[in-house]
């Protein structure tokens, strides 16, 4: 992979104000897939295609990433990174609103890394569990909103974002089939690993 395109992307994505994942996320979660080396792994939220761009270095050979985008100028300028870079080989993006694409899909994936509409976060967790296989791990950024979703904080327009991430939070906790790990790393990291049974 083009690494000097890589950091190009990085940049420009910063300075866009685009959230792309934060460097200790990465960090953890490339040491979580470095066990796993996922044949095929799901992102919910490609923004312009920097996490997966990353993530495709810890796949297995032949390996894939199926990713979600609904804004169609993001889709654009993943499509371009990821060309850029040279991994389109890797990588399949869904143009469309995951909540419309995600029921659609039936592929088995050994890593789904949940990083789109926080409101949204319960649903993709009934999906991802739908397709994860035995072993697979569940990751979702941002599960700690700024610190909003464990403080007593309900008062303020994000609050139904703060919900649906309470009630993620609580339905891997309270899920017997998951071993659920919550990191403080950047925006707070959920890491939920299917228990083979
Ligand atoms: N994973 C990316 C950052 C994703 S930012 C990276 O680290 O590089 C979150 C993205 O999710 C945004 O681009 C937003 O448009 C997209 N998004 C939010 N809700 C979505 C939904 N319901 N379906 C599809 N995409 C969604
Ligand atoms: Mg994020």
């Amino acid at each position: 992979m083009n690494r000097k395109e890589l950091e190009k992307i990085k940049q420009k994505a910063l300075q866009e104000h685009i959230p792309i994942i934060m460097d200790d996320t990465l960090a953890v979660m490339k040491k979580y897939l470095a066990e796993t080396k996922p044949k095929r792994m799901l992102e919910i939220g490609t923004a312009v295609g920097y996490s997966a761009i990353c993530f495709t270095e810890m796949l297995s050979d032949e390996g894939i990433i199926d990713t979600i985008e609904r804004e169609e100028e993001r889709v654009k300028q993943a499509r371009e990174n990821i060309k850029k870079v040279g991994v389109e080989d890797k990588i399949i993006i869904y143009e469309g609103d995951a909540v419309d694409i995600l029921p659609t899909l039936n592929e088995k994936y050994d890593a789904v890394f949940i990083d789109a509409a926080k409101g949204k976060y319960p649903f993709f967790l009934k999906e991802a569990l739908r397709m994860i296989k035995p072993n697979g791990i569940i990751f979702a950024d941002n599960i700690l909103y700024k610190g909003y979703v464990l403080s007593d904080y309900n008062k303020h327009k994000q609050r139904t974002a703060v919900r649906n991430l309470r009630e993620y939070l609580k339905e891997v906790s309270e899920n017997p089939n998951l071993e659920t790990e919550i990191l403080e790393v950047g925006d707070g990291l959920a890491i939920s690993r299917k228990v083979k049974i």
